[in-house]
């Protein structure tokens, strides 16, 4: 489906999906385009419904050069999230891993019981 769009053809390359989504034309100079190639439809939606595409360009070129894409992605990352559950999206994760913190802390617990209950029976200062 998105075969010839995502061609990497130069000179003819397709309008990516932000330029797409804005009925603009998209210039080769344009500040979406590495982010939301021509098959990325879906999430341009979510970003401009999360943070807008102004505020989203605006966030990655506050951030250092090499953090870029990195910013990007995570705010793309939200925006999807968000989709999901627009009120409890970050909440939700924020509980998710502090469950799983809560499991992992719980595992440790009884692995540190298990070796001090082996270290107590193979030492020899231990007597019956
Ligand atoms: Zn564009």
């Amino acid at each position: 489906m998105a075969d010839e769009s995502s061609s990497s053809s130069r000179d003819s390359r397709a309008a990516c999906a932000a330029c797409n989504y804005l009925r603009v034309r998209c210039n080769f100079d344009c500040p979406l385009a590495r982010y939301f190639p021509a098959n990325r439809a879906s999430e341009v939606v979510w970003v401009d419904r999360h943070v807008g595409l102004a505020g989203f360009v605006e966030l990655v070129n506050r951030m250092r050069p090499e953090l870029r894409d990195q910013t990007a992605e995570s705010l793309i990352s939200k925006a999807k999230g968000r989709r999901r559950d627009a009120v409890h999206a970050a909440a939700d994760i924020a509980q998710h891993l502090l469950a799983k913190t809560e499991a992992t802390k719980k595992e440790l617990q009884s692995v540190r019981q298990h070796l001090a209950l082996l270290r107590s029976q193979q030492s020899p200062t231990s007597s019956v």
